[in-house]
């Protein structure tokens, strides 16, 4: 039966399930357990009837299976882990450490990022499902060991079904700590026996996709003497631009870093413009790796290229700009796919031992893989993103299948 504890977690908004009620009623199904909850007497003070009210709906509405809510007061840990879809394997997705304004936007933010793992991992071949997770807090002043470690326990008691990575707010310095706890962990430092930052490897995966378009409006994937305009020459756009430049390609980038253009002018004698006037360069390709919603009302009719690829996530502002985009001619590489080199990486890590030129092999099918999206964009008279969507769930729904045969 709930005790005292049960009610001080629930009052404190601390937040809920899976653990603490599993933890104090001692039953194996969260479900089971507020149904039990329900007809007890606390159910007014537990206040269960808005936890089912306003957070299974939205597990619902894109089939989330398991949302892991952690609380540790001695770290000061608030955490959400979510478990998108295990259809096709452990769900492997990074720990983002974000000061969300509420609670609220924090569960929206790790159900999105879950599910937009599942369709990456589907996508790019990868034998993974999509999960993320999401620590509330400000990074800068409140990361310490001790919450991250209290995050690895979490994640450990998960069992494998889910395994973390960096993302924002996060890096290869913290999954070590992490690992302390668990090994269910990537991305970790090279001092702590990982194999580190995998933006390498999202970077020749952009290249593949951005060599993909190439071939798809020209006949030929050469890069010599096209231009490649990069938004952001960080972490994965300064690889960008040494790979294309290494095979001839013309680089223009804009940052807001000097330091970043600088490094970029000098090694790869990159044109640089003002932020704003990345999207109407005259270019082959359009390279977003800085951030999000980058193809939107206002810069569509700008876009002078004839394609678009790169690291960053979420690069349409909404779904519409993909069939926009199509509009005007304009070949859009889904951002999850060309920028799954990264996940490629965590999954070699995953499975063993990381060997540069393995992944960098494996991350090269991006470009079949480009390719065969645009193929099924034409053939069905659809937007690249939708076609990118379709060929990651027809995979989910195929593996799926074949898990009605008993083997035990
Ligand atoms: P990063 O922070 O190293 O690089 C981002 C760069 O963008 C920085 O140099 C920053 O100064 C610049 N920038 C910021 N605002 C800008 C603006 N207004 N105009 C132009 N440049 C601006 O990050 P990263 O690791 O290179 O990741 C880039 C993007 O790719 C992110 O959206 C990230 O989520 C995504 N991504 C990264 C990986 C990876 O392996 N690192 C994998 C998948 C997706």
């Amino acid at each position: 039966m709930p005790n005292s504890k049960t009610v001080e977690v629930h009052l404190d908004g601390a937040t809920i399930i899976s653990h603490i009620v599993r933890s104090i009623i001692g039953l194996q199904q969260e479900f089971v357990a507020l149904n039990l909850l329900r007809n007890t007497t606390f159910y007014p003070i537990l206040n269960t009837r808005m936890i089912m009210m306003e957070i299974f709906p939205q597990l619902g509405k894109y089939n989330h299976q398991q949302v892991v809510f952690c609380n540790d007061n001695s770290s000061g840990l608030k955490a959400i882990i979510a478990v998108h879809d295990t259809t096709l394997g452990p769900a492997l997705g990074g720990v983002r450490m974000w000061p969300y304004a509420s609670e609220e936007e924090a569960l929206e933010d790790v159900l999105r990022l879950s599910r937009g793992m599942t369709y990456k991992a589907s996508v790019s071949g990868c034998n993974l499902g999509g999960g993320k997770s999401v620590i509330i807090g400000d990074p800068k002043t409140q990361k310490t060991d001790t919450l991250l470690r209290a995050m690895g326990r979490f994640i450990h008691s998960l069992g494998g079904k889910y395994i973390c990575g960096q993302d924002i707010g996060t890096n290869s310095h913290d999954m070590a700590i992490i690992k302390q706890e668990t090994p269910f962990v990537s991305c970790v430092h090279e001092k702590a026996g990982g194999p580190g930052d995998p933006s390498f490897a999202t970077a020749w995966g952009v290249k593949a996709g951005t060599q993909a378009i190439l071939k798809a409006v020209y006949g030929s994937d050469s890069l010599t003497d096209r231009r490649i305009a990069i938004q952001g020459v960080g972490n994965v756009g300064y690889f960008v631009a040494k790979y294309c430049h290494e095979e001839g390609a013309k680089i223009t980038a804009s940052d807001i870093s000097e330091e970043a253009l600088k490094r970029a002018s000098d090694e790869f004698r990159a044109e640089i413009v003002d932020q704003d006037d990345i999207y109407s360069v005259d270019c082959d390709v359009f390279s977003p790796c800085a951030f999000g919603a980058v193809v939107n009302d206002e810069t569509i009719p700008k876009f002078k290229c004839k394609g678009i690829a790169g690291s960053a996530n979420n690069v349409l502002a909404e779904d519409r700009h993909g069939v926009a985009l199509q509009k005007r001619g304009i070949l859009y590489g889904p951002d999850y796919l060309v920028n799954s080199g990264g996940l490629i990486h965590c999954q070699e890590e995953v499975l063993g031992e990381v060997v540069k030129e393995r992944v960098l092999e494996k991350v090269s099918r991006i470009y079949d893989q480009t390719l065969q999206v645009f193929k099924k964009a034409e053939e069905e008279g659809i937007s690249t993103a939708e076609a990118s969507d379709r060929i990651a769930e027809e995979r989910i729904e195929s593996i799926s299948e074949i898990k009605r045969i008993w083997a035990e």
